[in-house]
């Protein structure tokens, strides 16, 4: 089987568990543990941040990072098909006792003029008070697309000028970085929080984490612990968060060309994908995704009307060419 559901089905590679086995732990809730504290100081120089902590899944990372920004009972805007809003089983409401509202944009793009229509930063004792504007870079359900920097500056100039916050879900900001040579630490400039995931294309088995100053991320730590997120010996993750910055990062380039050549193999422009999503758009997603399957391919339908491919460090360029084939002839 050809797996193109998602990124997050990578496995170690035997590298990465040699690296696992041999990394140095102690209790991570005592602040013991050397190999996480390592990865919460690569990952906040990385972004330009002051401070990074680990945390299990990016959804939790996003839950910490977005609650730091707005209390129960304040808003978050973001666009219509952020993860935040449509894959986190309504986390940010049901934990945070936020609520949000959406601008819509087909390939996931910031919307000033929207936004503009929407912020209620402050008016008055019966409207919801805006607190933030989140951000999805690269925005996974609009086919990996990236956020160009100069839009992404433009949202941070308005949010100073209407003292709100900026959330940046960067679960792919890696691809992003890849595909458009920006530095890390330009993205990371434009945010107050940035959230990370190192279990998608980098190929890490669990682990995402969140960057920002550090009296924020202190904050976090208590909150993290009070979600049930301490965790004890963790290095032996982080260990493999850290060999996937080391080896697995400028690969991405690698998944970003075989996206490439799927879309050409199904219809698609390949100039509109950025990264290592296709979005497909098929009158049967359902019955395609079947069909896929008897074939050797893995897909997923993430609409009745849209399927997905995504690339990653488990797709060879043999394993793209086939799965392009067979694509096309369905
Ligand atoms: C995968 C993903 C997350 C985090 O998901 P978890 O499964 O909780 O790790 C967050 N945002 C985006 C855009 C994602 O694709």
């Amino acid at each position: 089987m050809i797996d193109l559901r998602s990124d997050t089905v990578t496995k170690p590679t035997q590298e990465m568990r040699a690296a696992m086995a041999a990394a140095e732990v102690g209790d991570d809730v005592y602040g013991e543990d050397p190999t996480v504290t390592a990865l919460e100081e690569r990952v906040a120089a990385l972004l330009g941040k002051e401070a990074a902590l680990f945390t299990p899944t990016g959804s939790m990372a996003n839950v910490l990072a977005v609650g730091l920004l707005v209390a129960p009972g304040q808003e978050v805007l973001c666009e219509a098909r952020a993860h935040i809003a449509r894959a986190e089983l309504g986390a940010h409401g049901a934990i945070t006792g936020l609520t949000m509202r959406t601008w819509r944009d087909r390939r996931g793009q910031i919307d000033l003029a929207a936004i503009d229509e929407m912020l209620s930063p402050d008016l008055g004792p019966f409207f919801v008070r805006t607190a933030a504007l989140s951000v999805e870079n690269t925005h996974n359900f609009a086919g990996g697309a990236v956020l160009p920097l100069e839009d992404l500056r433009a949202l941070r100039s308005y949010a100073d000028e209407h003292a709100v916050a900026v959330h940046m879900d960067g679960a792919r900001v890696w691809n992003a970085h890849v595909a458009t040579g920006t530095p890390l630490e330009e993205y990371g400039a434009v945010a107050d929080v940035v959230s990370v995931c190192l279990s998608k294309g980098l190929g890490a088995p669990v682990g995402s984490l969140l960057a920002g100053p550090a009296d924020a991320i202190a904050e976090a730590r208590v909150r993290r612990k009070r979600l049930g997120g301490g965790m004890r010996q963790v290095g032996v993750l982080a260990a493999a968060g850290l060999h996937a910055l080391d080896h697995h990062l400028e690969r991405l380039a690698d998944d970003h060309a075989h996206a490439r050549l799927l879309a050409e193999a199904v219809g698609v422009d390949p100039a509109t994908v950025d990264t290592n999503i296709v979005a497909v758009d098929s009158d049967d997603a359902l019955g395609m995704v079947a069909r896929a399957k008897e074939h050797g391919v893995l897909i997923g339908a993430v609409g009745s009307k849209t399927v997905r491919l995504v690339t990653h460090l488990g797709v060879s360029r043999d394993d793209a060419e086939t799965a392009a084939k067979v694509l096309a002839s369905l």
